[in-house]
């Protein structure tokens, strides 16, 4: 089955032009200036106008709860499963699972049976080994056998520190926690990052710089995220990338929809780059499906909502339409730069050869119009065409 989408503006992620994009199988064949096949050929074809429409590559979210996450305010506020079209409606075509707060009742067999369940439906995969905690869970025995031997495994993973829900980690625990999923990612050829979950403590990154500054491990080995949650975390956010640090912003703080407060990550991507931190060092995800408890001053739980991974994109379109980044600069947040943080080779950008996951947007609107995954269509015409199993 062939599918070439027609006169699109692509960013590849970088602007390519108008150009027809050809599709065979899972795979993109071809980015020409004009591509035509023989109607009269046996060949099942399928073409999509791009007029007006401009193409991104399929949009890759490093940070979901795709069991749920939350139960911060007792077992009933344990967060449900994510379902395929919440994900495929919001651009996302690749996504790394995560477990969070809870590594008791939720674990990392139930995470990777979850997360081979979407791939089924549609969509690419992977998890990170560990939750909140330290010593971490693992499927094998430690994070580093995890990396090496199962296949979805590409890090550890979201480790706390700074935050009153963490373990409470000394320097030299996470240091050996990363330098374990180091030795896991050189010998598997992955990326063997450590997300570390970062909290409203004071000490904010001091323990990552800390480990850069008295062991070899290089700042890439570690992917923070949550930087955008308050101002002072922001604040050494910016010290930490333009130092040579990954930053990640998650995408679901948002003042104005939630109570928990934080500053877009629209506006902290924004003021970043205006800071100097290079754009390559910066990523979106969007803790999508996890729970967004409210604690007030005593540390007590008061409420939750729950994260979106659709706000992924609306801090794309945020940026692009209020904060007035150009267009090309904030698709590799959620693109082309988090698939080099994550070693993924196949994945976020349009060229030969790489996997066909592909957004097409409306030029005008921004809004996201079609979606294709591995090469088969998820959305159309805003139109959901898969569904998950239990949809
Ligand atoms: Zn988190």
């Amino acid at each position: 089955m062939i599918k070439i989408i027609k006169g699109a503006k692509v960013y590849s992620p970088e602007y390519k032009g108008v150009k027809d994009v050809l599709v065979m199988g899972d795979k993109i064949w071809a980015v020409e200036d004009s591509i035509s096949i023989d109607s009269n050929s046996n060949i099942e074809m399928v073409v999509i106008s791009g007029k007006n429409k401009i193409l991104t590559p399929g949009f890759i979210d490093s940070h979901v709860h795709i069991t749920g996450g939350g139960g911060e305010g007792g077992f009933k506020t344990r967060i449900p499963e994510i379902m395929l079209s919440d994900i495929t409606t919001g651009g996302i075509t690749t996504l790394v699972g995560v477990l969070g707060t809870d590594g008791v009742t939720r674990n990392l067999l139930s995470l990777l049976a979850k997360a081979r369940g979407l791939e089924e439906e549609g969509i690419t995969t992977f998890i990170y080994s560990g939750s909140y905690r330290i010593p971490v869970i693992s499927i094998t025995g430690n994070g580093m056998r995890d990396i090496i031997i199962v296949d979805k495994v590409i890090g550890v993973g979201e480790i706390a520190i700074s935050d009153h829900r963490s373990s409470q980690p000394t320097v030299q625990e996470l240091k050996r926690v990363t330098a374990d999923a180091r030795v896991g990612g050189i010998l598997s050829d992955k990326a063997g990052i450590v997300n570390l979950h970062l909290g409203d403590g004071k000490s904010v990154l001091n323990m990552v710089f800390e480990i850069v500054e008295s062991t070899e491990i290089p700042y890439s080995q570690f992917l923070p995220t949550h930087l955008n949650r308050n101002s002072y975390l922001f604040e050494d956010a910016i010290k930490y990338g333009k130092a040579g640090g990954f930053i990640d912003f998650t995408t679901s703080y948002d003042p104005s929809e939630n109570k928990i407060g934080g500053i877009k990550a629209s506006k902290a991507l924004k003021k970043s780059l205006d800071a100097g931190v290079p754009l390559e060092r910066i990523t979106y995800s969007s803790d999508g499906q996890g729970s967004l408890p409210v604690f007030n001053e005593k540390e007590e739980f008061v409420g939750l909502s729950v994260g979106k991974v659709a706000s992924l994109f609306k801090e794309v379109k945020d940026a692009i339409l209020e904060e007035k980044v150009p267009i090309e600069k904030v698709i590799t947040v959620v693109t082309s730069n988090p698939a080099s943080r994550l070693k993924l080779k196949n994945k976020g950008r349009i060229a030969k050869d790489f996997d066909a996951d592909l957004v097409l947007l409306d030029e005008n609107s921004l809004d996201i119009d079609t979606v294709i995954a591995k090469g088969r269509i998820m959305v159309q015409n805003k139109e959901i065409k898969v569904r998950g199993m239990f949809e």
